[in-house]
């Protein structure tokens, strides 16, 4: 220490802190002590020099002033009272305490990791900042941050659990004004495949449109235009399970609400909300779901997963083998003729102008895909089936008939007969490489 300022010394002491208080205003000094250790170091240094000072020559109101303070001083010879802290008013005597409410919260919530967050009072908040600026501190440690690390420090000798700096399972925010434990839990990520075997279901949820999805008498208060989904059919068994408040579904791209999803199925990953559970029995989850779903959806593979499984879904295409079944309306198909037709294909990109169904929803642009594969499984009259492996991203509908000249080539153009769709379904998706949209 430079030369002691017992004016300084007088006026810090009789702030009335206790030891973490004190300790907490010097946080970077005496580094290897705790605030607390630290305080209570310079709160018996100011009691010795005091005393010095009182018993030496001096006289007057500084004497007075000065007894007045170690009174208040429990190392002293003239401590008279126990009194709160004037910072804290006894908060940092509690921590225990709000250990103990964390405890119960912890109860009721699976998590590995964690992290403390802490609100105090408005008032303890203001008091605070009023020290640091008028002895103009340049480390002090906010008050919060030590309950944090204090409560965590126990709560993780306790309980076993991890404290996580970047991605805990669950953030336990301690109001110490209210003594109340609000925790913020993060999602849980499930993967896997699904396949869609029943037609009329959409991905996802789909708000009516009559109502958006407010609900009116024509979707009996529902909101939605289809009965059900994969997202729904899947996701509220998960959240049932994992005990979550809601759930997303996150599909690596997405077939037509009227074509099924066979083979191996469509990657996806389910986004649950704020889950009360994160380990779950998949293989059990699995075959619950496939009950539930009477036939209409099947999912198999599930995993544990992230939100960075979340990007890499959305920014993957998926290459896509789709079954077609197509009708002429001009008469029959000739085979041969469309053998020849699918056999061109793979040689030539296909160029495609945002189709008129989704115009409403995509921009307005000219997209180039690949078709990798097209073959005929049968022609009968009118009708014949087609198996095409596509670039993700091809529509497959205006590949057949050709969306009035705004996809080209396509195979009503090359066989110089209308066409449309009866069924479309897709077999299978594979991740491509990434792509720019
Ligand atoms: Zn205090
Ligand atoms: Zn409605």
């Amino acid at each position: 220490m430079e030369r002691i300022n017992v004016e300084r010394i007088m006026e810090l002491a009789s702030e009335g802190l206790c030891d973490r208080c004190l300790g907490r205003l010097f946080g970077r000094a005496g580094t290897g002590l705790s605030n607390q250790e630290r305080g209570r170091s310079l709160r018996i240094s100011f009691t010795l020099l005091l005393e010095e000072v009182v018993e030496s020559n001096v006289t007057g109101k500084k004497r007075e002033r000065i007894l007045e303070i170690l009174k208040h001083l429990p190392a002293s010879h003239y401590y008279e009272k126990e009194e709160k802290c004037k910072l804290c008013e006894g908060l940092m005597d509690s921590l225990d305490k709000m250990v103990d409410l964390v405890l119960k919260s912890a109860k009721t919530v699976e998590f590995e990791t964690f992290q403390i967050g802490t609100r105090v009072s408005e008032e303890i908040r203001e008091r605070e900042e009023e020290i640091w600026r008028k002895y103009g501190l340049k480390t002090p440690e906010p008050i919060g941050k030590e309950i944090n690390r204090e409560v965590g420090k126990r709560f993780s000798e306790i309980t076993g659990a991890e404290y996580s700096k970047d991605k805990p399972d669950v953030v336990f925010i301690l109001d110490t004004e209210f003594l109340s434990v609000e925790m913020v839990i993060a999602p849980l990520f499930i993967k896997g495949r699904y396949r869609k075997l029943k037609r009329g279901i959409p991905q996802t949820h789909w708000p009516h449109k009559a109502c958006g999805g407010r609900g009116c008498p024509e979707c009996n208060f529902t909101g939605k235009q289809y009965p059900t989904s994969v997202e729904e059919i899947i996701g509220e068994v998960m959240k049932d399970e994992a005990e979550a408040v809601n759930y997303k579904l996150h599909g690596m791209g997405r077939e037509d609400v009227d074509a099924l999803m066979l083979g191996s199925g469509r990657p996806f990953v389910m986004e649950l909300s704020s889950p009360r559970k994160r380990k779950l029995d998949l293989k059990a989850l699995e075959e619950r779901i496939n009950k539930s779903a009477q036939g209409m959806v099947e999912v198999e593979g599930l995993e544990y997963s992230s939100r960075e499984d979340v990007q890499r879904y959305k920014s993957v295409r998926g290459k896509k083998t789709y079954r077609v079944r197509i009708r002429s309306l001009q008469g029959e198909i000739p085979e041969e003729k469309l053998k020849k037709v699918l056999s061109l294909l793979p040689s030539s990109p296909i160029r495609q102008r945002t189709p008129n169904r989704v115009a409403h929803r995509r921009a307005d642009k000219v997209r180039v895909r690949r078709v990798y594969r097209a073959e005929v499984e049968d022609v009968k009259g009118e009708v014949a089936t087609l198996t095409i492996v596509g670039e993700g991203g091809l529509y497959i509908k205006e590949l057949v008939h050709g969306d009035g000249g705004r996809t080209i080539p396509s195979i009503a153009s090359a066989l110089s007969m209308p066409l449309e769709v009866l069924e479309l379904d897709v077999l299978d998706v594979e991740a491509e490489d990434e792509k720019e949209e």
